[in-house]
């Protein structure tokens, strides 16, 4: 597994910032001394007990950090989270809900719907969690909008390389490419609504949540805090990320997300600030290979059936509710590109996303040179694009 620090392409800057204390220290009168000399007595005896603790610990910041889907994650609900319950168990609810994402979906998980799923023949029904079907149902939406650019069946194919930053040793022959593209398609992906349950078309296919289910879980997180009353908290998700409100404080401030350069994922290219948002980055400088000098991400093109390439590059996508049509929405654009990816937006605008949604590319593909295209959805389903060349 990559480093910590390295596995996320969107990362939070937002260490809780140490208490600063106002005012110089108020002259007590001599006669008060012995009482304030007592209660503080009391007061230090309280904390020692295990009461008192409990009490203290209850009031301070929740945080949470975490392995999950092959990546890690932190919740943090801060102290003045707007719900009465203490920040550190709201913390470990809304992990609680990462967890069942986790354990349905997970590829590995032992008995994960997807497992049983990937491990079904053709023609086997599989009965799945709802949560499951939901995001099964959202994925196969999203490759029908984008045309089969978001493709969950893509295992087969991202199963003949490996990306560990390494070379590849030699290219899967072509018999071996084409065995596999003919085991994906999403459109193979049989599905059943009444009892939910979910089969394949063809032998040896597999479903492949990567691309939305860490959105998803970052969502369900942030949902279980609302419903806990949390009006101000961050889920993030493997750089995946959901903030509710803003960073409580004197005065309260947006969250702030950096998007790591796709040059040097060591440096930040960018920090966006974020109240009441979603967020997510896909990019090709965590996990690719490299082969005859050119670089590949771990995003694969369904319709080449083969690994993105060109340059370094990365999507981040904005959305005001959903972390999972974030998530989506970043995969999807880094397959269109920035072209077809605008085409998309505008197809899609007042369907899909209305309102809000932002998405932000860095690229350094050759022919465009190192450049920040942005664009914006506004409320009537109009697209805006600014592109800026970046300094070199
Ligand atoms: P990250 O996991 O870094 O956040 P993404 O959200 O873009 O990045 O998800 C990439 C993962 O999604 C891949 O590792 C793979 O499992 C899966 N995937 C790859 N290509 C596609 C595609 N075209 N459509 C849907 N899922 C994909
Ligand atoms: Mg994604």
């Amino acid at each position: 597994m990559t480093r910590r620090d390295d596995d996320r392409q969107t990362s939070f800057a937002n260490a809780p910032d140490p208490e600063i204390a106002s005012g110089s220290p108020r002259q007590t009168p001599p006669g008060r001394r012995m009482l304030a000399l007592c209660l503080m007595a009391m007061a230090v005896g309280y904390l020692l007990t295990g009461w008192g603790r409990q009490w203290f610990a209850g009031r301070g910041d929740g945080e949470v950090e975490f392995e999950t889907m092959n990546t890690y994650g932190r919740i943090f609900v801060p102290r003045g989270s707007g719900s009465a319950e203490s920040p550190a168990r709201l913390a470990e609810l809304a992990l609680a809900e990462v967890r069942r994402v986790n354990d349905l979906m997970s590829p590995a998980g032992p008995d994960s719907d997807i497992r049983r799923l990937n491990e079904a023949g053709a023609g086997e029904w599989v009965a799945v969690d709802p949560l499951t079907w939901t995001v099964v149902m959202e994925a196969l939406r999203w490759h029908r909008l984008s045309g089969g650019a978001f493709d969950p069946t893509i295992g087969p194919v991202k199963r003949l390389f490996r990306f560990d930053q390494g070379e590849l040793a030699a290219w899967p022959e072509e018999g071996e490419l084409a065995a596999a593209r003919a085991k994906t398609g999403a459109e193979k992906l049989l599905f059943e609504r009444e009892g939910m349950r979910l089969g394949w078309a063809v032998d040896g296919m597999r479903l492949d949540l990567g691309a939305i289910a860490k959105g998803f879980a970052a969502d369900c997180a942030a949902e279980a805090l609302k419903r806990h009353g949390v009006t101000n908290a961050l889920v993030d998700i493997g750089g995946e990320l959901r903030v509710l409100g803003m960073k409580p404080g004197d005065p309260p401030a947006a969250w702030r997300a950096g998007i790591r350069s796709p040059r040097d994922g060591n440096e930040i290219a960018e920090r966006l600030e974020v109240t009441d948002a979603a967020v997510a980055t896909s990019g090709n400088y965590e996990r690719f290979f490299t082969f005859a000098g050119k670089k590949y991400e771990h995003i694969i093109d369904p319709r080449a059936g083969a690994p993105l390439s060109e340059g370094p590059s990365s999507v981040t996508a904005l959305h005001p509710e959903s972390c999972l049509a974030a998530d989506a929405l970043a995969t999807t654009m880094s397959v269109l590109g920035v072209e077809a990816g605008e085409a998309f937006l505008r197809e899609q605008a007042l369907g899909l996303f209305s309102r809000g949604v932002r998405v932000i590319m860095l690229e350094d593909k050759p022919g465009a040179g190192w450049r920040r295209v942005e664009m914006h959805v506004d409320a009537e389903g109009g697209v805006r694009v600014e592109e800026t060349a970046l300094p070199e």
